[in-house]
């Protein structure tokens, strides 16, 4: 992929390239580089709301690429917050999650353990790392939803189930 070689390019320093065991992307220090990445990412959105407006897609990403680093609730709850902001979401900007969600998700709750695709996506942090414009790392994070949401594709009818299930009816009807 072209943004995976320009990132090779700027680690021309003989920096060894491994695969994320996560996520697959190819990149200095693997597993280690990956997360490292993404902390750059995070701390960005903190400290810059115009980066920070997709933090919660972007979080749903990385997570749904490594289910391997958090516990059993992370693959339900973040599949669920993804096909949210991609179907209901405003779509002006995905925000932060609905308080009536959050509710849903407090404590330990019923929800299954997602088996993971093996593929997880085409489009990694790699792919959204290095840009220097929120209008851009928008645009990006967005293909790196579309990519994710893909990849989980033998769970969307659950998601949308779940969300039809439980998402209050006033929630339903200005998201359509
Ligand atoms: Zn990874």
């Amino acid at each position: 992929m072209q943004w995976q070689k320009t990132l090779q390019k700027g680690h021309s320093d003989n920096t060894e390239l491994k695969p994320c065991s996560g996520c697959g992307a190819l990149l200095p220090g693997g597993d280690g580089g990956c997360q490292e990445l993404f902390n750059q990412l995070l701390a960005r959105d903190y400290t810059n709301p115009l980066f920070g407006s997709v933090h919660m897609l972007a979080v749903d990403c990385h997570s749904l690429q490594h289910p391997e680093n958090h516990g059993y609730k992370s693959n339900s709850v973040h599949l669920l917050s993804l096909c949210w902001q991609l179907e209901h979401g405003d779509k002006s900007g995905p925000g932060v999650m609905p308080k009536w969600m959050r509710q849903e998700f407090d404590g330990r709750p019923a929800v299954p353990k997602l088996e993971p695709p093996k593929n997880r996506g085409q489009v990694t942090i790699v792919d959204v790392h290095g840009v220097t414009t929120p209008a851009e790392h928008g645009e990006r994070v967005r293909r790196w939803a579309a990519s994710v949401w893909e990849a989980w594709s033998a769970h969307q009818a659950w998601a949308r189930q779940w969300l039809a299930e439980k998402m209050p009816q006033e929630e339903s009807r200005r998201g359509r």
